[in-house]
């Protein structure tokens, strides 16, 4: 659910309401809070739908309106396919079908008054240990995944790609491929982790490192990069 700049009608204070319009609801799905334990509880929003960001992954933060790495991890509503548009979010009828037990941030949204709902970025966020509480097995396995396959420094490694492209590069083939088996491991090893990969292990980071002019292309049973330095 994407906070999105004021249009000119709202700038003239001439919305006043929700136009049901959608718009948010195609920007990505929601970030889940503390409050939302309940509708994952309830089973009312299986963790099959859910997305993880992990800390120090980029994502756009309207706080500071640009994209930049996590503070903190992040679990919230999937998108449809290679779409962010949530999953929840139907394009024909314009409509949310789980619009009486959304979460917290699509019930606080205000396109057109946005402090609530600035108010709650990076607050009370839910993580995915907290949505596991009782599921010890499964939160190991999201520790040792964390563990053997961390996320790379993002914010310096634009400098690092410019300055020693072939360690940098090396370095995250390495962890591109670790990433890779230990997810196909895990899923060969359990249904369950298959339906929830995204959840328990966020994008595989082949994925997550193409926004950085990385080019992944298969080579023998491996994963390689290049990157597509700048002129
Ligand atoms: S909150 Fe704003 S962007 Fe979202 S559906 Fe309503 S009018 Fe459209
Ligand atoms: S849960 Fe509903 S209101 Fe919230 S982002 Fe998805 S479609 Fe929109």
């Amino acid at each position: 659910m994407g906070l999105l700049p004021a249009t000119e009608r709202q700038k003239k204070g001439q919305q006043i309401s929700c136009i049901q319009c959608g718009i948010c609801c195609t920007k990505g799905g929601a970030a889940l809070h503390g409050e939302d334990l309940l509708l994952l509880r309830q089973r009312l929003i299986p963790r099959q739908d859910l997305i993880t960001i992990r800390r120090g992954e980029f994502a756009y933060n309207p706080l500071t309106d640009k994209a930049q790495a996590t503070k903190a991890e992040i679990v919230k509503l999937g998108g449809t396919g290679r779409e962010w548009t949530c999953c929840y979010y139907d394009p024909l009828t314009k409509r949310c079908s789980i619009y009486k037990k959304r979460p917290l941030a699509c019930r606080t949204l205000k396109c057109w008054n946005p402090e609530e709902s600035l108010a709650l970025v990076e607050t009370d966020l839910l993580s995915r240990l907290d949505i596991l509480e009782e599921e010890e097995s499964l939160q190991e396995l999201v520790r040792t995944h964390n563990s053997t396959c961390p996320l790379p420094d993002f914010t310096s490694l634009p400098l690092a790609l410019q300055e020693d492209t072939e360690r940098t590069v090396a370095e995250l083939e390495a962890l591109i491929n670790r990433d890779l088996h230990f997810r196909n491991k895990a899923v060969d090893d359990s249904v369950l982790v298959g339906k929830e990969e995204m959840f328990l292990f966020g994008r595989p980071l082949f994925q997550v490192v193409q926004s950085f002019d990385l080019h992944v292309f298969q080579s023998g049973n491996c994963l390689r990069l290049q990157w597509r330095r700048k002129t």
